[in-house]
């Protein structure tokens, strides 16, 4: 079966959209992004795209890049002061002269969206309310909208970013899975992926988890978003694979669509202050 991403973010969308079509007001996001970059401006455009889709309010703030961080970071904390703002997005990488992990603390926690800030990573790790970072919960809602059952399950996570692998495998163990997390240093990858019930990748080199890898009873989580002579690829070979494993997720179509609409997820819980 190939999983629907683009289905399971439509129906994301809907929720967003019914759960505050009564309220005094509509959730309001705000991002920051310094001087142009390309790949940085799609993303943008698609999350604007996205919040419009349903009603929420967005703003883009735009600065040079030769702002100097207290300006930014005073930028960031009115943003967290005003009642009318929900969520704050920061457009990462930042010019060299601005602290990234500066940038992220001054982000208020409750208007975090990314769930980048120390206190929401600390609260996930102990399985207390947290913004969660919007892939790794993109994977988890594709599992939820699947009725996929991860009790007890041997899940591979390929890839140990703060931003995926090791929120996501925290995710999936509360969940009561058991799970493996493997990078570049492991070694015989091939042995923990052949065992696995679910194997999620994201490492960033395309067509990198194949056929031989897995077994055909595996549900296949493709997060990788790799340009390709213009074509946008997976981690995953996805045509070798298709008619072999039990699920797959296809790129593009697959976890791209859904880490897009769960931001609005996130903008909700805030939103709501729940
Ligand atoms: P990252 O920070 O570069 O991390 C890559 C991970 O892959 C690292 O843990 C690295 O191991 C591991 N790795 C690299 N080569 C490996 C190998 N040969 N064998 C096993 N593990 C290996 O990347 P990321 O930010 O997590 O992103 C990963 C991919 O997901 C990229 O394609 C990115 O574009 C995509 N992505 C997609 C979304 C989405 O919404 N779909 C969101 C974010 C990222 P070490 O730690 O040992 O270096």
């Amino acid at each position: 079966m190939i999983i629907d991403g683009k289905e399971i973010a439509k129906k994301i969308k809907a929720q967003a959209q019914n759960c505050c079509s009564n309220c005094a007001r509509k959730p309001n996001v705000v991002a920051f992004m310094l001087g142009e970059d390309p790949s940085a401006e799609s993303y943008l455009r698609m999350i604007e795209k996205t919040c419009r889709s349903v009603d929420f309010g967005y703003e883009l703030i735009r600065f040079e890049t030769s702002i100097s961080e207290e300006a930014l970071l005073n930028a960031i904390i009115e943003k967290n002061l005003d009642r009318q703002v929900d969520g704050i997005l920061v457009q990462m990488p930042l010019p060299e002269h601005i602290s990234e992990e500066r940038v992220i603390m001054t982000i208020a926690p409750e208007k975090d969206l990314d769930g980048f800030h120390p206190l929401n990573a600390g609260r996930l790790f102990k399985g207390e309310k947290a913004t969660r970072p919007c892939t790794p919960l993109a994977v988890m809602t594709i599992f939820k909208a699947l009725e996929v059952d991860l009790d007890g399950k041997y899940i591979v996570v390929v890839g140990r970013s703060n931003i995926v692998g090791k929120p996501l495998a925290v995710m999936l163990m509360h969940q009561n899975a058991t799970v493996t997390i493997c990078h570049s240093r492991t070694l015989e990858l091939e042995a923990h992926t052949k065992k696995a019930d679910i194997i999620i990748v994201a490492v960033g080199i395309p067509k990198f988890l194949t056929k031989e890898m897995v077994s055909e009873k595996a549900i296949i989580i493709d997060v990788g978003m790799n340009e390709v002579d213009g074509q946008m690829v997976g981690d995953v070979d996805f045509e070798s694979m298709k008619d072999y494993v039990q699920m797959i997720t296809p790129v593009p179509g697959g976890v791209g669509p859904v880490t897009n609409a769960v931001l609005l997820l996130n903008v909700i819980e805030h939103f709501k202050g729940v």
